[in-house]
């Protein structure tokens, strides 16, 4: 098999400067009681100092971090320095993290990181923290905690958890994330307007799972004037005009949508059960009859897959008009009934979790070899972000307006990067 580890996605110019910065540290710094004193640092912008002294070191990581925060991890423990790690991947495998541990958190790791903290001012912590889960709404503090270095757009999280239960699904999949949970309309609202950012994220899974509190959010947030991006599933989006047009009247200029697939059979088969391929027309021209635009989300490799989905996604990408797409591969993360069943068929191919990124192969497809899936999705990345191509999707986007169209703009700019980089690569 070829060499498949590309990283250009963290190559390029914007991503440095992170546009969009992550949320999960920021919570923990958040929910801290206000007597423990931290530092938060990013390794993309500061050196770690493993001479200095910390009382605990508290490293959240997903798969493809986990064997640098594993490095890490064991030389702070080898200088005789607590260290707790949490997230999505030393949830899945705690037995793997407790490794290079004294401590792990299971789930979201914010209540149990306060119970952590209260057994270790007694000495009395434990190698394992189960998930603590929220018993209705979720109460945290604002997570406005400033990232060092150029961060353009703001996160925030509105609600947490995702029903649906797609197999390859992390977020659904990790402990206590089938429970969908939302935050009460006010704190998100107080912490929208106090962000210093002109323009945000919200880094919900879905801000189509409940569309009464979507709407409700929507209509209170309309005054504050600032520019979101947010993420939807296309049955919400196909049927309900009234959530479209508030999110635009809110200030919505972008929606992330997982179609992951055009084939039906593939759509029953991961359950993703909000998407009906005659729905995805529907869902496309609402948004952009409201002037907000498309980002598509495609995932290849599934057993129902063969070498001609590239093309069909091509054509049916380009009829739709999504203004901008993420061509992904498969990734069997650790934790979803996707691995586990791979797992069992003894198809996994690699567990260097560095490979997990979903832009390697790391499991063996049913209907193509592991060179047709990464020569396919490509190959497909290299025509649908060609410099014709590119630009006529960002000249199509100035008609939603200035934020549709830098979105668009930036989309198909680092697409286009990110296509000549792997032009080299073959
Ligand atoms: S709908 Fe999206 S967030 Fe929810 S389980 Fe499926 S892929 Fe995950």
């Amino acid at each position: 098999m070829k060499d498949n580890s590309y990283h250009f996605f963290e190559k390029t110019y914007l991503t440095m400067f992170s546009i969009l910065p992550s949320l999960s540290a920021r919570r923990i710094v958040a929910i801290t009681p206000k007597n423990h004193s931290i530092e938060l640092i990013n390794e993309r912008y500061k050196k770690i100092d493993f001479s200095k002294h910390y009382d605990v070191v508290h490293i959240n990581f997903t798969t493809s971090t986990a064997n640098r925060a594993y490095q890490i991890a064991d030389e702070f423990r080898t200088n005789g320095i607590k260290v707790v790690l949490s997230g999505i991947h030393a949830s899945a495998l705690p037995e793997e993290a407790k490794q290079h541990a004294d401590s792990v958190l299971i789930g979201s790791g914010e209540l149990n990181w306060l119970d952590f903290l209260k057994d270790y001012e007694k000495n009395t912590i434990k190698p394992l923290y189960n998930n603590v889960s929220y018993s209705d709404r979720i109460k945290i503090p604002p997570t406005d905690i400033q990232l060092p270095g150029l961060v353009l757009s703001g996160a925030v999280e509105a609600t947490r958890g995702c029903p649906y239960g797609c197999e390859f699904c992390r977020e659904t999949n990790v402990a206590g994330g089938s429970k969908f949970y939302p935050r009460p309309i006010e704190d998100v609202v107080n912490e929208i307007e106090s962000l210093p950012q002109k323009a945000f994220t919200f880094y919900d899974a879905s801000l189509t799972i409940d569309p009464i509190y979507t709407k409700k959010l929507f209509k209170n947030i309309v005054g504050i004037k600032k520019r979101f991006s947010c993420n939807g599933n296309v049955d919400v989006l196909a049927r309900d005009e009234n959530l479209v047009r508030l999110s635009k009247e809110a200030g919505c200029v972008s929606w992330l949508v997982g179609f992951e697939s055009f084939n039906q059979s593939t759509l029953d088969d991961i359950s993703k059960r909000t998407n009906i391929i005659e729905d995805y027309k529907k869902a496309v021209d609402n948004i952009h009859e409201n002037d907000m635009v498309v980002i598509g989300c495609f995932m290849f490799g599934f057993d129902t897959d063969s070498p001609d989905v590239f093309d069909k996604t091509y054509f049916m990408v380009d009829e739709l008009g999504i203004d901008a797409a993420d061509f992904l591969v498969l990734t069997p993360f650790p934790g979803t009934p996707l691995f586990d069943r791979l797992k069992k068929q003894n198809r996994i191919l690699t567990f260097d979790w560095g490979k997990y990124n979903m832009k390697n192969v790391v499991f063996e497809p049913k209907n193509m070899s592991s060179n047709e899936l990464i020569d396919g999705v490509r190959t497909l990345y290299k025509r649908y972000y060609s410099f014709n191509n590119s630009l006529k999707r960002s000249t199509h986007s100035l008609h939603y307006g200035m934020y549709p169209f830098s979105i668009i703009l930036e989309r198909n700019f680092m697409g286009y990067l990110n296509k000549r980089r792997l032009e080299k690569i073959k």
